[in-house]
């Protein structure tokens, strides 16, 4: 929780740079995966859309916390588990990647403010699962230093498809 505030409010005080290198993004999302999995065994993963290598101009530490909120939220809001599926594409010169849940989902009025500091969705199943509501604000935050954006599609009971694009650059 400190550690997330820390990282929040530098994020949004503009005192941090991101740093830019040549980096795989596939590595950093297959270790997020592995270290994830022991965390929620109901759930079943088809990692059938993640390339060989995705490799991009990026900030490694912090598209890796991206992976690490984005993929631990699929896995923490499917209690009951289901299949995740992870996908990482490049096209049109962007980046673009994907998680899709069968968990929880959202109600349609709560998905805009899900990326906002603090909050939470207004659930009985949602108050069971641990959480501060940081994460999505973090990784809005990284997403729009990289000149990128946050997507979401969602519904309510049947699951959720959260994500991010960023330019794919090279030097
Ligand atoms: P933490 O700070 O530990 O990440 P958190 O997971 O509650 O806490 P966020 O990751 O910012 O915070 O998510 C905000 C809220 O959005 C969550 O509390 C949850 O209600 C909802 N949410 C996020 N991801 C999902 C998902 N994959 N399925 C359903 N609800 C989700
Ligand atoms: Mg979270």
């Amino acid at each position: 929780l400190i550690m997330d505030l820390l990282d929040l409010s530098r994020l949004e005080s503009g005192r941090v740079a991101i740093e830019l290198q040549v980096t795989d993004l596939v590595p950093p999302l297959m270790e997020t995966i592995e270290l994830l999995k022991p965390r929620n065994p109901k759930v079943t993963w088809n990692l059938a859309g993640i390339p060989a290598t995705c490799v991009t101009l990026a900030d490694p530490l912090k598209v890796k916390q991206m992976f690490e909120n984005l993929v631990g939220n699929a896995v923490k809001y499917s209690p009951a588990g289901g299949c995740v599926s992870v996908r990482l594409s490049i096209a049109d010169d962007e980046v673009r990647f994907e998680v899709e849940d069968h968990g929880l989902g959202i109600p349609a009025d709560q998905q805009a403010l899900v990326w906002d500091k603090f909050y939470r969705v207004d659930s009985s199943t949602t108050a069971e699962i641990e959480g501060t509501g940081l994460g999505l604000p973090i990784v809005k935050h990284i997403a729009e230093m990289h000149g990128g954006r946050v997507t979401l599609t969602s519904k309510l009971g049947e699951g959720s498809t959260f994500g991010f694009c960023i330019p794919c650059k090279t030097v």
